[in-house]
């Protein structure tokens, strides 16, 4: 079984190898930001189990990079903070951040936090139901998706945004929305990213099958629908 994931995004490097020192201990695995930008990638690319998010960092603070991680992940969040940041921590729950703890702590409370969030996230995860569309059928408790007997391999995003198009299925979805839903933030207003990864999708998704279910709506943007007679 892999170890479960642990993102440190702390600026203060004696705190940061400390943290990853006593967590390394416990057996977690760790990944180590120093700054918000870094640490809001890494939230992407490391899929972690877990984030301690420092609130006072470089660049981009721990209070944005939480609202920024809440609008493309559930990842439990712990806000590490400084004694006198009360108003923080308060606006911290209000953004999405689990728990907090302030420093100076001491390492058994937070790994006893640690312990909590990450048991209290196992049991908010409700069995979810399969998303079809005509033979295709995406199983998110298994993160699999299948078009008639045939498995088919995605990327995280291109995961994403199938998952995004099949929830929203019959609905015509602006490049804009997906680009907000799927990305979470946006990528200085660029959406030619959304068509890009539409035909990345449609390459294997679509095209090796008959019937097509991703429409372009011409001048607005994509729709998944199921091509019925007539159509
Ligand atoms: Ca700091």
């Amino acid at each position: 079984m892999l170890p479960v994931r642990i993102l440190i995004i702390e600026d203060e490097k004696q705190i940061a190898r400390f943290l990853e020192l006593e967590l390394k201990h416990e057996g977690y695995g760790v990944e180590i930001e120093y700054d918000g930008r870094g640490g809001l990638r890494k939230v992407e690319e490391y899929e972690p189990d877990l984030v301690l998010l420092d609130i006072m960092l470089p660049g981009i603070n721990g209070m944005e990079v939480c609202r920024r991680i809440r609008q493309f992940s559930k990842v439990p969040v712990i806000m590490l903070t400084a004694r006198d940041e009360t108003t923080d921590k308060v606006m911290g729950l209000d953004i999405g951040a689990d728990d907090y703890i302030t420093k100076p702590f001491v390492i058994e409370e937070l790994l006893a936090r640690i312990r909590a969030a990450l048991r209290k996230n196992i049991q908010h995860e409700k069995p979810q139901k399969n998303l079809v569309a005509g033979d295709l059928r995406m199983d998110p408790s298994k993160h699999q998706v299948m078009r008639g007997n045939e498995e088919i391999e995605l990327t995280k995003k291109e995961y994403d945004l199938l998952e995004y198009l099949l929830k929203n299925k019959d609905i015509v979805l602006t490049r804009d929305q997906i680009l907000e839903n799927v990305w979470g933030y946006d990528y200085a207003g660029d959406t030619n990213v959304v068509d890009v990864y539409i035909r990345y999708l449609r390459s294997k998704v679509d095209t090796p099958y008959n019937a097509k279910l991703i429409q372009t709506v011409r001048g607005v943007g994509y729709m998944l629908r199921e091509e019925k007679n007539g159509d």
